[in-house]
């Protein structure tokens, strides 16, 4: 007979192997807002940073046209931070007593930002997607920093290094667009 792991979607928050509540007792206590509703933005922004992981991932392996390679380059090194802001943001879940969104089909219902599918695969197109992709990531974590400052230092210090992340992954992007449209339109 096979056997089957546990299903993670039964697992309660706050749950270990005696059932009692451990986790983080007093690390929690100091967060000066409602801990539910914490988690709640938190998850929307785990599934935020997971379709951009995906978005960004799958973009550099279709990405055509002029200077792809450093195209490609970019796209690829923003994948990778995007995994690592949805590690970092599961992690405070998981401190806060929380459980990550369970499915990748979840992701849809939680997300802010969403997610444009790389179905035109020209450089140019890409960049606009994935810099409109960037300008939600600013707005929402620059909200997420208003509404933690003063109430919870370390979710605000956590959503402070990943929204200096996004502003240069902007910025990033834009510049290679000005190049691009540079190389195309600038030929004296
Ligand atoms: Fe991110
Ligand atoms: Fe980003
Ligand atoms: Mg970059």
């Amino acid at each position: 007979m096979i056997k089957v792991r546990p299903h993670f979607g039964t697992l309660k928050k706050s749950y270990n192997h005696t059932g009692d509540l451990h986790m983080g007792t007093k690390g929690r206590s100091i967060v000066g807002m409602d801990v539910d509703e914490l988690i709640g933005i938190l998850n929307r922004a785990f599934a935020d940073e997971w379709l951009a992981h995906y978005q960004y991932w799958l973009g550099a392996k279709l990405a055509k046209g002029p200077m792809k390679d450093g195209v490609i380059a970019e796209l690829l090194q923003h994948a990778a931070d995007e995994m690592r802001h949805a590690d970092m943001v599961s992690n405070r879940i998981i401190q806060l007593g929380g459980t990550p969104v369970l499915t990748p089909k979840a992701w849809y219902d939680h997300t802010n930002c969403g997610y444009d599918a790389p179905e035109d695969p020209y450089v140019r197109t890409l960049l606009e997607q994935n810099i409109k992709g960037e300008q939600c990531a600013i707005t929402v974590y620059n909200s997420m920093l208003a509404e933690t400052r003063e109430k919870d230092p370390v979710t605000y210090n956590m959503v402070l290094q990943i929204l200096q992340d996004e502003v240069e992954h902007e910025e990033d992007l834009q510049a290679l667009q000005e190049d691009i449209e540079l190389m195309l339109h600038r030929r004296s």
